[in-house]
């Protein structure tokens, strides 16, 4: 008996704060009228909410008729974690709070090797900690994380294996690191108003590499040794003799990945694919023709793998970011036009394809944050009073 009133506890807790993460801050009345709490639970439960720091009176609201004003609550805006988004050249790097709030810090280039890189990553946390009060460290990992080791296994396009994270800052941080695709997804299904009773969505990542999060019946899947979504590796070219860094031969991500489109242009500014593509993509809004037809071309490649992606998983959204976020809207005309005209009519009857809600700051530093703010949620609920 004890230990279901522990549960349903602690499962009202979370559903008292899954309301003040979707609606935004509530009065307890507005509370207890939503949750279907009775008015006396909730003022219990959110007693005990602030007293962990999680929740807090931001205002009173505005009545217009006498009486005592009610307090308005709202997740507390407490710094919880540092938050890295590694890219295969640039890492950029933020403070995630409680109530959702991300704070950018810098940029900096990504050093080759994991140690150097972990290494200088740590000075940084060091530092921002003489500001910020939080004990947790969240990465965005371009490639194949083992989330409960710690361990990126494979990062391919950063040349990264067998990476053990949690070796690298020796224990004195709580560690967490997934893969970038699954955080994306993870944070569009958090904050994206479209996304809020679909269950099943697809994030796909466009940059030197392609990879995708997918979500199944609510959740980030994972699969049994983490490489669930690496759909950049599927063959779409079965007589092709380019070599995939996998190892295969004929992989989507040789045809979608940014590289591609570069490759095809020739001489771009910028020092990383990232700038050049970023360039190619403002040369074609410029009205650069030549520019304009490789994206197409692009497109039509991106729209090939959402074709076997929706034929296979039959998701209600695909949602497009990494760097084709700023894709100009034709691009995803372009794409939406190919997959409905080549996928089975039955997956693509109530499929959405559209961009990320996110640019600044990326949904992988977003989804670092969310999966940062899962885990305390988790870690201090549990707890019982
Ligand atoms: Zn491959």
């Amino acid at each position: 008996m004890k230990h279901d009133h522990i549960t349903m506890k602690i499962g009202n807790k979370r559903n008292l704060i899954e309301l003040l993460m979707a609606s935004g801050p509530r009065t307890r009345a507005s509370l207890s009228r939503e949750s279907g709490l009775a008015p006396s639970a909730v003022t219990r439960l959110i007693r005990e909410l602030m007293e962990d720091g999680i929740i807090s009176v931001i205002q009173f609201e505005e009545k217009s008729e006498p009486g005592r004003k009610g307090e308005v609550l709202s997740l507390s805006e407490k710094p919880i974690a540092a938050i890295f988004d590694i890219g295969v050249t640039k890492t950029s790097l933020g403070v995630a709070f409680l109530n959702g709030k991300v704070d950018s810090v810098s940029c900096f280039n990504t050093p080759e090797t994991p140690q150097d890189f972990f290494r200088l990553a740590k000075e940084k946390v060091n530092i921002m900690r003489t500001v910020y009060d939080f004990q947790m460290v969240s990465f965005s990992v371009p490639g194949i994380v083992n989330c409960e080791k710690k361990e990126i296994v494979l990062a391919p396009n950063l040349g990264w294996y067998n990476v053990k994270v949690d070796e690298l800052f020796n224990g004195s941080f709580d560690i967490l690191a997934d893969n970038e695709a699954n955080l994306s997804m993870l944070a569009e299904a958090r904050y994206a108003k479209d996304l809020t009773d679909v269950s099943n969505a697809v994030f796909v990542i466009v940059r030197e590499g392609v990879g995708t999060g997918v979500m199944i019946a609510g959740k980030v899947t994972r699969g049994n040794s983490f490489s669930v979504g690496e759909f950049g590796h599927m063959v779409v070219s079965i007589d092709s003799e380019q070599s995939c860094h996998c190892g295969n031969k004929g992989c989507w991500e040789l045809y979608a990945s940014i590289r591609w489109a570069n490759q095809r242009y020739g001489l771009l500014n910028g020092n990383n694919h990232i700038d050049k593509f970023e360039e190619l993509l403002s040369m074609a809004k410029l009205g650069d023709e030549r520019a304009k037809s490789i994206l197409e071309n692009h497109a039509y490649n991106v729209a090939v793998g959402i074709t076997n992606i929706v034929n296979g998983l039959n998701p209600e959204f695909v949602i497009v970011g990494g760097s084709l976020s700023s894709a100009p809207d034709w691009y995803f005309t372009r794409v939406n036009e190919v997959v409905k005209s080549r996928a089975l009519k039955m997956a693509t009857r109530d499929l959405k394809i559209r961009p990320t809600i996110f640019t600044e700051p990326s949904s992988n530093l977003v989804g670092a944050a969310v999966y940062a703010i899962e885990r305390y949620l988790d870690r201090v609920i549990n707890t019982d009073h």
